[in-house]
């Protein structure tokens, strides 16, 4: 096994959430508590040296239940924005992304990581369900950051984006909310479409970028940070196939929350069909995903989901033992094919 150095500056913005505020050198506490309120923030930490250990051969063979695995690890403490297992989650998304050769998107100084701040939450439960709403101190903030990275194509002004979240809830009273659908799944199924499209050695004619949002169970504030301050024009980004609580559900029995005329969910259709799966668009009914931070701002986006995502989502039961792997692969099929479709 091969022991490759990266410099890994994704733990700008957070190594603040990996550490308390008194243990920071003096200087550098000075400079993050004056960025923070103006998010998204530019977190200038010094360069962190961190070992990464694997080869890029090994890691396009790994599997996106490998990545759900990983994710829903004890040591990721449900992976909620702001928190050390989030921190620990970013490092590994870095990690992975790093060893399949992607060029770091972030922030300039960030390298994969786009930092910004979030507001504290308080914990509340609606009909069983776990959520945040927002808590009392406008003042406090907390660094999170996404995680992006990109394979560029012969064109490199268009892009498609394909993206998840990767936070979930955390821990509340004693229990750990793995989020191993919500949206562990979707991460998975998001790396391994961009493991096939590596795999086949093909250069895309648009660029492809691959996002993973943190924040997201706070009123998507990674991809909302991400549209309002964009690390590369909006106007580059010509659609955006978002993956959220893709692991469960009879087989093909998928959803979709977007506007039926745009060309990413026409990609997303048309790919179901290919493989005998349905993904009709849904009433988001209060609920909702990534995607509607770029349909606001007038980028064709979608978010393919199952049917039955509600089910045990926000519980301490979204465990990998819901999971069907089968499932997760038919969605990053119709991913890939779509993306194929808007990128080849
Ligand atoms: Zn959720």
């Amino acid at each position: 096994m091969q022991t490759r150095r990266i410099f890994l500056k994704t733990l700008l913005g957070l190594g603040a959430s990996l550490l308390p505020w008194s243990v920071f050198p003096a200087r550098m506490g000075e400079f993050l508590k004056s960025e923070l309120g103006h998010p998204p923030a530019i977190l200038q930490l010094p360069e962190t040296e961190i070992k990464v250990k694997g080869e890029t051969t090994e890691s396009l063979k790994r599997t996106a239940m490998d990545d759900i695995i990983a994710l829903t690890a004890p040591e990721m403490q449900g992976r909620k924005a702001g928190s050390v297992g989030e921190a620990k989650a970013a490092e590994y998304l870095t990690s992975q992304l790093s060893l399949l050769g992607l060029k770091p998107m972030g922030t300039p100084e960030a390298g994969f990581a786009q930092a910004f701040t979030i507001y504290p939450v308080i914990e509340t439960k609606v009909n069983g369900r776990l959520t945040f709403r927002p808590g009392q101190s406008k003042d406090l903030r907390i660094p999170s950051a996404n995680i992006l990275g990109g394979l560029m194509g012969e064109n490199e002004h268009e892009m498609i984006l394909i993206s998840a979240h990767y936070d979930h809830l955390g821990v509340f009273e004693g229990h750990v909310y793995p989020g191993a659908n919500d949206n562990a799944s979707g991460v998975g199924c998001i790396l391994d479409v961009i493991r096939q499209i590596l795999s086949e050695g093909k250069t895309p004619k648009r660029s492809i970028v691959i996002a993973f949002w943190s924040a997201e169970e706070m009123g998507f504030v990674g991809s909302q940070a991400f549209v309002n301050s964009p690390p590369f024009p909006l106007r580059q980004i010509k659609a955006v196939l978002n993956a959220d609580t893709v692991g469960n559900g009879s087989k093909g029995d998928f959803a979709l929350w977007g506007d039926g005329e745009n060309i990413a969910v026409k990609a997303i259709q048309q790919a179901a069909g290919q493989y005998g799966a349905t993904a009709p668009i849904t009433p988001p009914g209060g609920h909702n995903s990534d995607s509607v931070s770029f349909a606001s701002a007038g980028i064709p986006a979608v978010t393919l989901m199952t049917r039955d995502w509600l089910d045990k989502n926000h519980t301490p039961e979204d465990t990998p033992a819901i999971l069907k792997p089968e499932q997760i692969h038919l969605a990053s099929e119709i991913i890939y094919q779509a993306l194929h479709s808007l990128a080849f």
